[in-house]
């Protein structure tokens, strides 16, 4: 079932995922229409993207071939039947889209990274009915995401979606962009009303993660998949590497396995109800655990104080993260995660440990 109408499109009662396709930027006429004619022959996506004005990373590159591109898009639009999408970085970008009338805009990661910009593109938004999708920005900020997305909101745009597209980050990694999928989750638990959309092109930069990644967004509940086409990829004048062409989006789209989020199956159901009540007592466990650990933190700020010895001592702290990450791997817990575990339970108990010995507070008696 592909979806034809903008106002239906953006909702959590999506049986299959929306699919936006379309590539990196317009370059030209031709290129843009082959692209929309073959991806609307697939007959699965519903909205047709393209970059009008493209904010590169340094200047010189391609940047967009400006305002003609949305002339195209409308060509676009009458001949398949598609919807269109523009990324819009600036108020003069809404207006033009508006006039055009694409159907939606998307706020891409830099603009979401700058409130300046987000909230000069809500104020030109007020009074408009148009669904607007807000990309995460690059650098991995919550907050920030959620801010332009409430900025947009205030505006009074009620379609509003969030397109997940990886973060930046200075290590190296297997992804363009690192997934941090805790990130989207924790933006779904905050806002659960709010559809979310995932964009693997951006988060792996080239194509042959892209299919793990859609399936595991899919996996994730998400309602739907941005993935950049192009039907001569490696001619594109941007990102070329991870661009697919329509024929491969539609191979991509058809193995993907889409799970159901809940079944009505009373055994299924009986066996969750089960685990979930395993992993509710586990979790009791843990917690009365670490707040029995704390408590040993507090005693040994108590002795340190006595004792005049410093809170950190990093021979220690040293010892525990080794010891600790071993102990992990060997029940299979990846060392990435123990490292983690082990820096916030750490942190807690210098926190305790700081209670006791800075703040003076005394170690709560044992009750009688
Ligand atoms: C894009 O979608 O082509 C784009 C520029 O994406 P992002 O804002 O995610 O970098
Ligand atoms: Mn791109």
């Amino acid at each position: 079932m592909i979806h034809k109408t903008p106002a239906s499109i953006l909702s959590q009662e999506l049986t299959t995922p929306l699919v936006i396709a379309g590539p990196c930027s317009a370059e030209t006429e031709e290129q843009v229409l082959r692209t929309a004619r073959e991806i609307a022959a697939l007959n699965r996506v519903s909205i047709f993207r393209a970059g009008i004005w493209k904010p590169r990373t340094r200047p010189g590159s391609f940047e967009g071939v400006g305002s003609i591109g949305i002339e195209w898009l409308k060509n676009v639009k009458a001949e398949t039947g598609l919807l269109t999408a523009v990324e819009v970085a600036n108020v003069k970008h809404v207006q033009e889209a508006l006039q055009h009338g694409i159907d939606f805009l998307w706020l891409g990661a830099r603009t979401t990274a700058n409130p300046f910009s987000v909230q000069e593109i809500a104020e030109s938004l007020q009074g408009v009915k148009i669904p607007v999708l807000i990309k995460n920005p690059v650098n991995a900020d919550l907050d920030l995401w959620m801010g332009a997305i409430e900025r947009v909101q205030k505006a009074g745009i009620t379609k509003i979606g969030a397109i997940h597209r990886g973060f930046s980050s200075y290590d190296k990694s297997q992804y363009r962009n690192k997934p941090m999928w805790e990130l989207p989750i924790e933006l779904k638990r905050r806002m659960p009303e709010l559809p979310l959309l995932c964009d693997p092109s951006h988060i792996c930069g080239t194509t042959d993660l892209l299919f793990n990644v859609a399936q595991t967004a899919i996996d994730l509940d998400y309602q739907g998949l941005m993935i950049e086409t192009h039907c001569d990829p490696f001619a594109a004048l941007s990102d070329a590497k991870q661009q697919v062409t329509p024929s491969d989006l539609g191979k991509l789209l058809e193995r993907i396995i889409i799970r159901k989020s809940s079944v009505e199956d009373k055994k299924f159901l009986s066996t969750l109800e089960d685990i979930r009540d395993k992993i509710d007592e586990l979790d009791n466990d843990l917690i009365r655990l670490l707040a029995i650990r704390m408590e040993m933190a507090r005693a040994i700020g108590q002795n340190k104080k006595n004792s005049g010895v410093t809170i950190l001592q990093n021979s220690r702290w040293n010892e525990i993260v080794q010891d600790r990450t071993k102990q992990g791997m060997e029940k299979q817990l990846s060392p990435e995660f123990m490292l983690k575990l082990f820096e916030i339970i750490h942190q807690e108990s210098i926190h305790h440990q700081k209670q006791v010995m800075v703040n003076g507070i005394e170690m709560k008696k044992k009750n009688k």
